[in-house]
């Protein structure tokens, strides 16, 4: 299989080192490996993705380097693509319309019988208040909906994941674990069609990228994307989970902390070699 793997940034602000660690990373894996890297704008939230932003993340890309095959893949553009697979699962359904607001959940989340609220990689887990709606007749249109993860858990199996999938390797995820530490993740949000899990997998199998190259920070979200993967019959990538870049204090590096955009290195005069080496990346292999 031809190794193909993406960088997926949201155009919401500006790249910062620990993008510039994680677009290098995928990129010398390609170049190692005779494969292709793709850039891809995730702008599914048009509320927050500005044009000005994919302009300077495709500028500073360059400058580090960088290059990719045109047309670059948006979001934005693929809402029917979602839709679609959306359907599917609706179909058999494992999806349910969900009304709450976040303060429904954090209330729902906090009611006494319910025990101490607890967190998954969404945030509050879902306490399933919605759980019971109507299933049948056409898709809504205008509401989120949440993936039932119980019987998407029944309808997959453990089995779905596999040791070679992840690197590092999966701490033992099982359906309980999924079930209860995960929960109905949203799937669609009511006010963009879709939401970042759906749309990532699809994109994901439409490219037909490879190997996932990603930060830590997103362990337990691939966990979900290959239960997607194997709701909607799409082969799993392999996933490789970096280490996350910090700045001195030991904090990860947040698109807020502009101080360290890559432009802002640019401005001073710093060189790409600089930037590859202040997150301990060997220099490019053309330059050696
Ligand atoms: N747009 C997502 C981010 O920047 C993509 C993450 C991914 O799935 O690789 O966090
Ligand atoms: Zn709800």
């Amino acid at each position: 299989m031809a190794f193909r793997t993406r960088f997926a940034p949201s155009p919401t602000g500006p790249l910062h080192l620990g993008h510039a660690f994680s677009a290098l990373t995928a990129y010398d894996a390609a170049q190692a490996a005779g494969g292709s890297f793709h850039l891809r704008l995730d702008d599914i939230d048009q509320s927050r993705a500005r044009p000005e932003w994919a302009a300077q993340i495709c500028d500073d890309l360059h400058w580090l380097g960088l290059s990719w095959p045109a047309p670059v893949w948006r979001q934005s553009d693929r809402l029917p693509r979602y839709r679609a697979a959306l359907e599917r699962l609706w179909r058999r359904g494992l999806l349910y319309p969900c009304t709450c607001t976040r303060r429904d959940i954090q209330a729902a989340a906090n009611a006494p019988q319910e025990g101490a609220p607890r967190f998954g990689p969404d945030g509050l887990i879902y306490p399933g208040t919605c759980r019971n709606r109507p299933r049948s007749g056409p898709m809504p249109q205008d509401q989120a909906l949440r993936l039932d993860m119980k019987k998407a858990m029944q309808a997959i199996g453990e089995a779905a994941f596999h040791e070679e999938t992840y690197y590092p390797g999966p701490r033992a995820v099982t359906a309980r674990q999924m079930i209860d530490s995960v929960g109905d993740v949203v799937l669609a949000r009511r006010d963009m069609g879709a939401a970042y899990h759906l749309a990532i997998v699809v994109d994901d199998a439409d490219q037909e990228i490879s190997h996932v190259i990603r930060g830590q920070d997103l362990f337990d979200a691939t966990a979900i994307h290959v239960v997607l993967q194997h709701l909607l019959d799409f082969p799993t990538p392999r996933y490789h989970h970096h280490r996350l870049i910090r700045d001195a204090s030991g904090k990860r590096l947040a698109k807020r902390d502009d101080a360290r955009a890559i432009a802002l290195y640019r401005s001073e005069g710093k060189r790409p070699a600089d930037l590859r080496a202040m997150v301990g990346l060997p220099p490019a292999s053309a330059s050696v």
